[in-house]
């Protein structure tokens, strides 16, 4: 039987790029190996159901937007036909792949109801846009699992339109922004689409993207643009303000990072990573040295719902004891814990591993839920297949398993 693949490498070194993209920028204040270290990672964690269905959405509105589709359709009807086709391009490269085979279908992983609500909001949304459908054909989904090359233009560029660049080299800026369009004589409009929530807990547009657009803002300046509004556009269009304070600020933030960051440097990585509860979105998890050390301290106190650290758990392999489920794992954590993960696919090779090797899983589904005083604690029970059959716990379907 094969036994899991190695954990990856660490990552030690990173390269500081030439430009920053607006995108990815908000993360830097967060932890600066997240976005430096994508492209030294020897292998990343499968992108989450909820990013891949954002990058559908985007797609299909883009389409949507550009008149990619049969001129005589409502444009409810489109938006859906459109969804279907993307979906389905997604799924085909989801499935040809072994570690993200699991996530098709895609509303299946991301739960019925919460795709109905998706694809509800995308249907009102487009019946409230002027679209002109112009039966042109619907451009293929990219490749949902490349890494991102980091490559564009490098002098000074506003272009309009939908994924239009902006860049800025004074100010190391450069990024596409999801639709640039002139309404009004001498002044850009600067859209970005988001496909989930716009607003945080106080009802404050979400910081990150914000800057995002801020960045727009200032790369669309320094590029030669007169005046700039910028707006997030969920549901409906809300406008980001932007003047003299908050081009102050964003300018501030950006020289900070840029010093910092000095383009071309190579950087030992360690000091760049803040671990923290963000590294639940984070891919790099298997190859981080930083958080690999840390995971295990943060679970040794309750944390407050949303600020738990992802459901990952390694330690030394104790038994392994295949059963009509699949393998029922147990392992001891760092911290002397007795693990048990059960309903573990037995092609995964853990059988074939020996009692006191290292062993680590990333993307768990708990079967517990430790809760105690409004905290959550780490649970001691983890499972791959549900043992409920999915009545009510979920199939871990980004699972990844590794030996030390
Ligand atoms: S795992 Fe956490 S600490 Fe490591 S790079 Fe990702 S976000 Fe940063």
């Amino acid at each position: 039987m094969t036994r899991p693949p190695p954990l990856p490498a660490p990552i030690e070194r990173v390269e500081v790029p030439a430009f920053f993209s607006p995108s990815h920028f908000g993360a830097l204040r967060w932890c600066k190996l997240s976005v430096l270290g994508e492209r030294s990672a020897s292998a990343l964690l499968p992108p989450s159901v909820y990013a891949l269905t954002g990058t559908i959405v985007h797609h299909v509105r883009r389409e949507l937007s550009e008149g990619h589709w049969r001129a005589g359709l409502p444009q409810e009807e489109a938006c859906s036909l459109l969804l279907a086709d993307i979906t389905r391009q997604a799924e085909a490269q989801l499935a040809a792949t072994a570690g993200t085979a699991a996530i098709v279908p895609l509303r299946e992983a991301m739960g019925l109801r919460i795709w109905e609500l998706r694809e509800l909001r995308l249907r009102r949304w487009a019946a409230r846009m002027v679209l002109q459908g112009k039966n042109g054909p619907v451009r293929p989904l990219g490749d949902l699992l490349a890494v991102p090359a980091g490559q564009g233009p490098y002098t000074p560029l506003i272009e309009t339109g939908d994924e239009a660049w902006l860049v800025a080299p004074s100010l190391r800026l450069r990024g596409r922004a999801d639709r640039i369009e002139q309404t009004v004589p001498s002044t850009l409009d600067i859209v970005d689409f988001k496909s989930g929530r716009l607003h945080d807990e106080e009802g404050q547009l979400l910081p990150d993207a914000t800057l995002q657009v801020r960045l727009y803002a200032l790369a669309a300046e320094a590029a030669g643009a007169g005046a700039v509004r910028l707006f997030l556009e969920g549901d409906d269009r809300h406008r980001v303000p932007w003047g003299g304070t908050e081009r102050g600020e964003t300018r501030a933030l950006l020289e900070t990072i840029s010093e910092e960051l000095p383009s071309g440097k190579a950087l030992s990585a360690r000091p760049l990573a803040e671990p923290g509860p963000r590294c639940r979105d984070c891919r790099l998890r298997p190859s981080c040295r930083r958080y690999l050390q840390w995971g295990p301290k943060a679970w040794m106190h309750p944390q407050l719902p949303g600020q738990e650290p992802p459901l990952d758990v390694w330690g030394t392999l104790e038994r392994v004891v295949t059963g009509a489920r699949g393998d029922t794992v147990e392992l001891r954590d760092a911290n002397g814990n007795l693990i048990i993960v059960d309903g573990v696919n037995p092609a995964r090779g853990v059988g074939a591993m020996a009692a006191g090797e290292p062993v680590y899983f990333f993307e768990l589904e708990r079967t517990e839920d430790r809760r105690a005083h409004g905290r959550v604690a780490h649970p001691r029970n983890f499972h791959e297949s549900p043992p409920d059959g999915g009545r009510r716990l979920r199939q871990a379907r980004s699972l990844q398993v590794f030996r030390g």
